[in-house]
């Protein structure tokens, strides 16, 4: 091999790890990304912000939720969130923390009230609700589940790995619309920050990689699944009165009235916050109106007309009003899963890190997947773990090194249990 490239294979392998739908969910959106973060192990510096500690701490409350009706006890939220406080180093609690506690549980409970959670059957799993439990499936036991045809050919990553894993955030026996009786249905929670709440609402012909992965996850563990749903809920913060009357205010239009427009909002308000900023800033307006001098005729000293103050139409405005009054803040979203589909699904999606691992072994970086719209992954803060190490490489062409150098200046750290698969020697070293 030409000492010049930048990986330097090694025949490692880590039998003991186990490919999860993250990873090969990241290694189908970008081969550089994946060789990042999964392969290498690189995580940027920076602590985790606060959607993420939300997330956290609301799936933490809603599994104290189901554990506690099970073995009939009383629910903790706030212990639970703070095992994973502990669990996660945030440190002690601050009052940012603690806003952060109301919010993840306030949505919380508004999810739990919308599927009627507590009304609802966890599937057992070896004796207890398969309630954010981490499932291990071996190659082997794959295969003997019937499944073997998924990972034929995959040399690679059946090298490199011992099985797949996951961890269901809750398994449950739901009311199903078309079919009679409950369906075993493995749930997935989402908590997101905005009030769009990622376009849920129909149920998608289109098959969903975690769904698919989750199905043949449970099905190699011994549990079948009909369905998969991802539960969407808004937990992000809410507008009051005073983030519209303060000066400068980011959700008041340049005609100095409170904005309608819930994407440039990018936060919930109560149809009766809204209702009030719109009149207190009518009524700011009509003051405004009257303190400015009049403009008055030369001839007669009489006001001029058309100076005369009008209130402005109030019908989007009540429109408005109802429209919040119905928003919804759960959003269901079903997905029935082929199993035909979904093994198609997870060859594709194991497909990808086997690919990803024979380019390394070959010494040559995993391709990028450049992609230059506003919100995505290269270009949103945040969006890509190593975004600021494959930027600098641009135009290098070598980003293992790049990175490496980011990870000695602090920049990015290696996980501890990193790196996995098939090693580049030199950053071992
Ligand atoms: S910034 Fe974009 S191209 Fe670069 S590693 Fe991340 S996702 Fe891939």
């Amino acid at each position: 091999m030409p000492t010049h490239l930048p990986i330097a294979p090694t025949a490692s392998v880590n039998s003991t790890r186990f490919v999860s739908q993250s990873e090969c969910n990241t290694a189908l959106a970008c081969g550089l990304q994946w060789f990042g973060t999964w392969n290498l192990g690189y995580r940027p510096q920076y602590p985790e912000n606060m959607p993420q500690r939300v997330g956290s701490m609301g799936h933490a409350i809603l599994n104290d939720r189901v554990l506690a009706r099970y073995y009939s006890r009383d629910t903790g939220p706030i212990a639970a969130a703070s095992i994973e406080r502990t669990k996660r180093g945030w440190g002690e609690w601050t009052p940012e923390l603690e806003d952060e506690f109301a919010l993840a549980e306030g949505a919380s409970n508004t999810l739990a009230e919308a599927i009627d959670l507590d009304s609802l059957k966890p599937i057992i799993h070896n004796g207890a609700p398969l309630a954010e439990v981490r499932l291990q499936v071996t190659w082997a036991n794959l295969a003997a589940a019937g499944f073997g045809k998924i990972i034929d050919d995959l040399h690679r990553l059946t090298t490199a790995y011992a099985g797949i894993e996951g961890q269901p955030d809750i398994g449950l026996l739901m009311p199903h619309g078309t079919i009679l009786g409950l369906a075993r249905t493995c749930v997935d929670f989402k908590m997101r920050q905005r009030p769009d709440l990622g376009g849920a609402g129909e149920d998608s012909a289109i098959p969903d990689p975690q769904g698919a992965f989750y199905k043949i996850l449970l099905a190699a563990s011994g549990i079948a699944i009909d369905e998969f749903r991802q539960v969407n809920v808004y937990a992000g913060p809410w507008l009051c009165l005073d983030d519209f009357m303060r000066d400068d205010s980011p959700y008041v239009r340049a005609d100095g009235l409170p904005s309608r427009d819930l994407n440039k909002l990018g936060a919930m308000v109560k149809a009766g916050v809204w209702a009030d900023a719109w009149r207190l800033l009518v009524e700011r307006k009509r003051v405004a109106h009257t303190q400015r001098p009049m403009k008055v005729s030369q001839k007669t000293g009489q006001p001029l007309k058309g100076q005369e103050w009008t209130p402005p139409d109030d019908w989007d405005a009540r429109q408005f009003i109802r429209h919040l009054e119905t928003y919804p803040t759960v959003a269901v979203r079903s997905f029935a899963l082929d199993m035909s589909v979904c093994r198609d699904v997870v060859r594709d999606m194991l497909g990808a890190v086997d690919a990803h691992l024979a380019a390394v072994a070959k010494g040559v970086t995993p391709s990028r997947h450049l992609r230059n719209f506003p919100t995505s992954p290269c270009v949103k803060r945040f969006g890509c773990p190593v975004q600021d190490a494959c930027r600098a490489s641009l135009g290098t062409g070598n980003a293992e090194r790049v990175m490496r150098e980011q990870a000695d200046a602090g920049a990015l750290v290696r996980r501890a249990d990193a790196p996995v698969g098939l090693i580049p020697a030199r950053v071992v070293a």
